[in-house]
Formats: C-alpha cells, sequence, structure tokens
C-alpha cells in the first residue's frame, strides 16, 4: 500500500476536555522548545510529500489553538505535489476562522462533535460551548470547503439516543455524518466500559427510522470509512469501524506529532523522530530518505502492536 495520507498534529493541548480523549493525567504538556516551529513543521511536511504523501489532516489536540495557524496553512499550501490540506477541529473556534482558513488555502474540514443536545455537549467536554461549534458548522458549510464532515463517537448510553438526530443532518444539510467506533485508548476511555456501539447495530438503528441505506461509491482519498446516503439525502453517512473492522492491509497514513515523532500506526507508539535532523545539519533530500525509511518499515506494525491502550489521541490527534 502507497503511503500518501500524513496526520500531522500541531499541539498536544486542547480547550476541550472529552471523556474519551483527554488524558487524567495533568501538567504533562510538551514544553514550548519542544515544539516545532511552523518553518519546521512545514520543512517536515515538504519532506514527507517528496516520500510520496499527497494528502495532509493537521490535528491535535486542538489544531485551531495553535498561533498563527492559517499562516501554517499557507506555507503548507504552496508545497509542490500536495494534493489536499484538510483539518480536523473540535469547532469552538471555526467560525471565526472558516474564512481565513479556506482563503489560505484549506480544502477540506472535519469537525467533531458527539451530542447536539448543550447539557450533554457540557457532560461530554466538560464546556459551554455547543452553540459555539454548532454555528461553526454553519459557517463552514457557507465557506466554501469542498466538504465538511462530522465526527461522531457514539457511547451506549450516553449519546446512541441521537443516532437518529445526527443521520437526519445528512438529510437537511450538505455534509457527512461519519460514526465512529469508540475505542479505548487509554485510561480515562478504558473505564467507559461497554460504550461500544458497533457500525451493524447503528446501521440497523439508522435505517428502522429511515429506510435502507444506499452504499455510495468509494471514493479514493476516503480511508477506512464506509460512505452510504440516506433518500433524498442534499449529504451523506460514513462509518469507520475500527474495533469490527481490521483496515491494517489498507492503511496508507503515517502520523507525526508536534515534537516530530513519527508514528507508522496508531498502536505502534513512535518509531522515528524527525526534530533531530530538522534542527541538525541534516539537508531537506536527507529528511526525505529518513521518512522513506519509515514508509519502508510500516508494514510491520498493525493492530496488535504494543501500544494499544496506551494511546493519548489528544496528543497524537486520532
Ligand atoms: N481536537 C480535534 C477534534 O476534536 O477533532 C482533533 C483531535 S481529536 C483527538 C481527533 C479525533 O479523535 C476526534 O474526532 C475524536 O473524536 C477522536 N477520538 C478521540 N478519542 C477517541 C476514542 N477513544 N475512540 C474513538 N475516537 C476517538
Amino acid at each position: 500500500m502507497a503511503i500518501d495520507y500524513l496526520r500531522l498534529s500541531l499541539t498536544d493541548r486542547c480547550n476541550l476536555n472529552c471523556i474519551y480523549c483527554t488524558p487524567l493525567e495533568k501538567n504533562r504538556f510538551l514544553a514550548h522548545e519542544e515544539v516545532l516551529t511552523h518553518e519546521e513543521t512545514a520543512r517536515a511536511a515538504r519532506a514527507f510529500v517528496k516520500a510520496g504523501v499527497r494528502k495532509i489532516r493537521l490535528t491535535g489536540g486542538e489544531p485551531l489553538i495553535k498561533k498563527d495557524i492559517t499562516r501554517l496553512v499557507g506555507m503548507l499550501k504552496v508545497i509542490q505535489g500536495l494534493e489536499e490540506l484538510a483539518l480536523t477541529t473540535n469547532g469552538i473556534y471555526i467560525s471565526e476562522m472558516a474564512d481565513g482558513l479556506r482563503a489560505a488555502g484549506l480544502d477540506r474540514v472535519n469537525i467533531s462533535i458527539d451530542t447536539l443536545k448543550k447539557e450533554k455537549f457540557k457532560m461530554i467536554t466538560g464546556s459551554d460551548g455547543f452553540d459555539a461549534v454548532w454555528r461553526g458548522i454553519e459557517k463552514s458549510l457557507k465557506a466554501g470547503f469542498k466538504a465538511v464532515k462530522l465526527n461522531v463517537i457514539l457511547m451506549k448510553g450516553i449519546n446512541d439516543d441521537e443516532i437518529a438526530d445526527f443521520a437526519r443532518l445528512s438529510v437537511d444539510y450538505p455534509l457527512t455524518v461519519r460514526f465512529i467506533e469508540f475505542f479505548p485508548t487509554n485510561k480515562r476511555s478504558a473505564s467507559l466500559t461497554g460504550a461500544l456501539i458497533r457500525t451493524e447495530e447503528v446501521k440497523k438503528r439508522i435505517e428502522a427510522s429511515f429506510g435502507a441505506l444506499s452504499e455510495a461509491a468509494p471514493v479514493e482519498s476516503g480511508g477506512p470509512a464506509r460512505g452510504y446516503t440516506l433518500a433524498g439525502a442534499r449529504g451523506g453517512l460514513g462509518f469507520i469501524s475500527g474495533r469490527s473492522d481490521n483496515f491494517c492491509c489498507a492503511c496508507n497514513r503515517v502520523r507525526m506529532d508536534c515534537s516530530g515523532k513519527i508514528y507508522p500506526c496508531l498502536f505502534a507508539g513512535a518509531t522515528h523522530d524527525l526534530r533531530p535532523l530538522l534542527r541538525g545539519t541534516a539537508d531537506d533530500a536527507a529528511l526525505s530518505e529518513y521518512v522513506k525509511g519509515l514508509f519502508l518499515v510500516k508494514s510491520k506494525y498493525n493492530k496488535t502492536s504494543t501500544h494499544a491502550g496506551h494511546i493519548e489521541m489528544s496528543s497524537i490527534g486520532g
């Protein structure tokens, strides 16, 4: 499988405190000098693109709390050979930033939102930000992005009563709602025992309310998501079934965190570190050779790798 997708985490900090994501441990953030500058991040991104990457997704932590992110988007957009630049955000700040990000060259936006109810939003995220996120979704739809997607982590007994409400959003708005199977990544999420609702059950519940789902043609850059539409819908539905399926052999992605550590697989931990090269004497050719070396060993790592249960999504970025 060609490795052509890089998920780039820009910060290990987040402005939300989600019950299934934020670690319980406090004060474990990286020091300012450990985090790559925009110039270092862009240089690293160029090395990845030279090694074959065609799509970059900015994530975090929360990427929109990163200072001057619009400038970074502009720096990445001009990388020759990069075909798509996307962002995953919790949406708290997107309403003020959507136009600027689009103008700087951001192609696509995924907004994570797990409930449509204000009180429950506060329970899940620790924040009163529901209205801001909803405004951000509406603003993003008007900003001219190639696609706006909502990421929904379903948790039994917490938000599975809202499956039909989320599915209806894909009927009413030109956006894709993606239901992502919850998985226990760290100590905090492991305490949510019994939270998993498998895709098969979610599909059944949607079909009970809306009728048969039609499978959409696979999109080339669609990754592990399987796409469907409801009759008469303006948008689509997607299912990411990390617990029910094993898509390791179709995995085309690698991840780099904000300090330059590289993860060939979410379940493997960091195996490579670009920061010493970025801050040393390595030239651009040496950087991309280093990245190519990582691509060659990626297939050794998969879901059975040892870090399952010790994944900090809040710094690696999902
Ligand atoms: N702050 C941004 C956001 O909220 O989208 C980007 C980082 S967040 C860690 C990226 C994605 O990881 C989100 O869509 C989030 O829902 C997902 N995620 C975090 N913990 C998860 C878990 N335990 N199971 C499944 N997905 C998870």
